[in-house]
């Protein structure tokens, strides 16, 4: 049962690591019903202190500032070609060697700064780390990786070096971001992206102290309910579905059509639809976080591990279009690190038998699930919203964790 580290990447907007901190042990739950299942070996998990996110700044350079920058890039980036070139035709991947054998050459020849030399020598190394088969090229205006003694940043301004010397450049960023660029730490990449220029910062928002919590707000993510809290509160997910079931028609007639145009526009929908998606999982994480704040609860979700194979079960069910899976994991990451920010303490749980047990008399079977929405105990009769059940079970597994005692009782 271990949880992978996962991480988002940088146009996700977060990633962090994760590192188990107590195993309490084989963990029983009894359920108080004729078939007991025993529930393993729950293992609690959370997040390391430092939360590392990118703030994505918008550069608003003068028509003779985008030259320099253009210039710096394809500098910067035919110097990673040479290298690519060196490295390959000499069997020279290690940094270190690369660093000793080139260094200096490229100093010589070149105007890059010596700063940017050495990101270039990094970054054709690690080019090669993966395989070493295939020569590795660069693109032309590929991103480069700034530091603080190339880089650094004012209010609304930027220092940044360029081969014609360093340069103020304004940017424009909202007031999210700045307080972020508060917190920024270590390299920025400088990227160019559709005749634009922008600045990918890395910042280490410190932790907030974890508050301490009376009560557990339960939260299970689901496809047609995106998220249903313990409360019986839900997040529907049909207006997302909606507007993918648009653009998944738009996206079919352009398919059909094969034109340069609209492959330009098939990518335009692709980026369009992750947006929304983006945002209606911000939309929810923070109301969520912000919810069990404001209550003074943790809030248990159901373990990484597990979700992946049960949403890819309940999407091949649904026939639903198999992209929608990278928007469960963002919208659970999205409440882990905004609850990390608040200080709200994520207990994550074995989903096993969550969505199959009852919370009234805790009878566990799976007919006890008569359809997606409707959960209806064979036992004792009791029925409810499905997904609003699980979140109840989940927030009692997540609320056991905490106790110091082996065996517990779920419900009665
Ligand atoms: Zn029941």
């Amino acid at each position: 049962m271990e949880t992978p580290c996962f991480s988002l990447g940088r146009n996700c907007g977060s990633g962090f690591r994760k590192v188990q901190v107590m195993d309490i042990g084989p963990y029983t739950v009894r359920l108080r019903s004729k078939t007991s299942y025993i529930f393993k070996q729950l293992k609690e998990t959370t997040y390391i202190k430092v939360v590392k996110l990118t703030a994505k700044i918008k550069l608003n350079p003068t028509a003779e500032q985008v030259k320099m920058l253009l210039t710096t890039l394809e500098e910067a980036n035919a110097v990673c070609n040479d290298l690519s070139a060196y490295a390959f035709d000499k069997k020279v991947f290690r940094q270190f060697d690369l660093h000793k054998a080139k260094y200096h050459p490229v100093k010589e020849t070149t105007r890059l700064s010596a700063q940017v030399i050495i990101r270039c020598i990094s970054k054709v190394s690690d080019a090669y780390k993966l395989d070493k088969e295939i020569q590795r090229a660069f693109r032309r205006y590929g991103a480069i990786a700034y530091d603080s003694r190339i880089l650094s940043y004012k209010s609304d301004s930027v220092s940044v070096w360029t081969v014609e010397g360093r340069q103020k450049i304004p940017f424009r960023a909202g007031e999210h971001q700045k307080r972020m660029l508060k917190h920024q730490k270590g390299e920025s990449d400088l990227v160019y992206v559709k005749g634009k220029f922008y600045l990918l910062a890395t910042c280490d928002i410190p932790d907030t102290e974890e508050e301490t919590f009376s009560d557990v707000l339960g939260v299970d993510l689901g496809i047609v309910n995106l998220a249903t809290d313990s409360d019986g509160q839900t997040f529907s997910g049909e207006q997302v579905e909606k507007v993918r079931q648009r653009h998944a028609r738009l996206k079919a007639g352009l398919q059909s059509c094969g034109t340069k145009s609209a492959k330009r526009h098939l990518k335009k929908l692709s980026g369009m639809q992750k947006r929304f998606q983006k945002d209606v999982n911000h939309c929810i994480s923070k109301r969520l976080v912000l919810k069990a704040k404001g209550t003074q609860r943790a809030i248990a979700m159901e373990d990484l591990t597990h979700m992946r194979k049960r949403t890819e079960k309940r999407l091949r069910k649904a026939q639903r279009s198999k992209h929608s899976n990278w928007s469960f994991f963002q919208l659970r990451s999205f409440i882990a690190y905004k609850a990390r920010q608040q200080g709200v303490t994520v207990r994550l749980v074995n989903p096993a038998y969550t969505s199959q047990r009852c919370h009234c008399c805790g009878h566990t079977e799976k007919a006890n699930r008569k359809s997606q929405s409707v959960f209806a105990c064979v036992e004792c009769g009791h029925t409810a919203n499905a997904d609003q059940n699980g979140a109840l079970n989940i927030k009692l597994l997540g609320a056991a964790i905490n106790q110091p005692i082996v065996s517990i009782r779920l419900a009665g």
